[in-house]
């Protein structure tokens, strides 16, 4: 199932994306929700981040080839990261580049979405708290990163956080590819499979942490590839099986 949050007028409604086709429901993706009989064109509604996270986990240096590119040793954990769920932004939202970063660049992510409030779960019990997979952009002002101690600055600015276009609960995580193209040209080129930490272990090892909300989500990291943003630019993160998360360039 794709399932999708949508503006249609002035309201936000919930929905199964089939083809061309949304069909509604009742309530959000975490209540059992039930169709409301609705059924509206896709082009009608602006699709919206597809849930409102209490928190959004990243994960830093989860790609050896990545790790490299910026001279980093692969960890032996999970290196984690928070981003404010104010940075979160929808599709086609535009990205604001801020006047105090001379260095803005894209990180095509596969996000995990939590569908149960999880705490202290074992990697093989992780599958059953994740609701589904996104498209996820870890924007990130590189030369603010590399001047702080830590990046909540770096990572943290409003509009660093695309998610889209919708969430996909029938796909294998294991071995997808993930794309990230600027102005249509790639950027990016990568395979999930080349993760040093998957998703269920990432979602176990994070509720050892901290515990895991309705609708968090936990960004797993970007291949090598990452580069900067202008305005003006236009840049897609693909991921196999989900779709393309496409967001504007603007400054701030
Ligand atoms: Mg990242």
């Amino acid at each position: 199932m794709r399932l999708a949050r949508l503006r249609i007028a002035d309201r936000i409604a919930h929905g199964v994306v089939e083809g061309e086709v949304v069909r509604l429901l009742q309530g959000t993706f975490f209540e059992a929700p039930a169709p409301t009989g609705e059924e509206v064109d896709l082009g009608i509604g602006r699709l919206l981040a597809p849930v409102i996270p209490s928190k959004v986990i990243g994960v830093g240096r989860n790609y050896a080839d990545h790790a490299r590119e910026l001279g980093n040793e692969v960890p032996e954990e999970p290196l984690l990261f928070l981003k404010p769920s104010t940075s979160v932004i929808g599709p086609e939202d535009p990205i604001p580049l801020p006047d105090v970063s001379e260095r803005v660049e894209h990180e095509a992510e596969l996000a995990v979405v939590i569908g149960r409030l999880c705490r202290r779960v074992p990697e093989e019990e992780a599958p059953k708290y994740i609701l589904g997979y996104t498209c996820g952009n870890d924007v990130t002002a590189r030369d603010l990163q590399r001047a702080d101690d830590q990046w909540t600055r770096a990572k943290g600015f409003d509009g660093f956080g695309p998610l889209g276009p919708w969430i996909e609960t029938d796909l294998d995580p294991v071995d997808l590819g993930v794309e990230c193209r600027v102005n249509g040209e790639v950027r990016q080129s990568g395979r999930t499979s080349q993760l040093t930490f998957t998703p269920d272990s990432l979602v176990s090892y994070v509720s050892r942490v901290m515990t895991l909300l309705p609708g968090d989500v936990i960004l797993t990291g970007t291949p090598a590839g990452v580069g900067p943003l202008e305005a003006g630019d236009e840049v897609e993160v693909e991921l196999e099986g989900i779709g393309v998360l496409r967001n504007p360039v603007v400054s701030g």
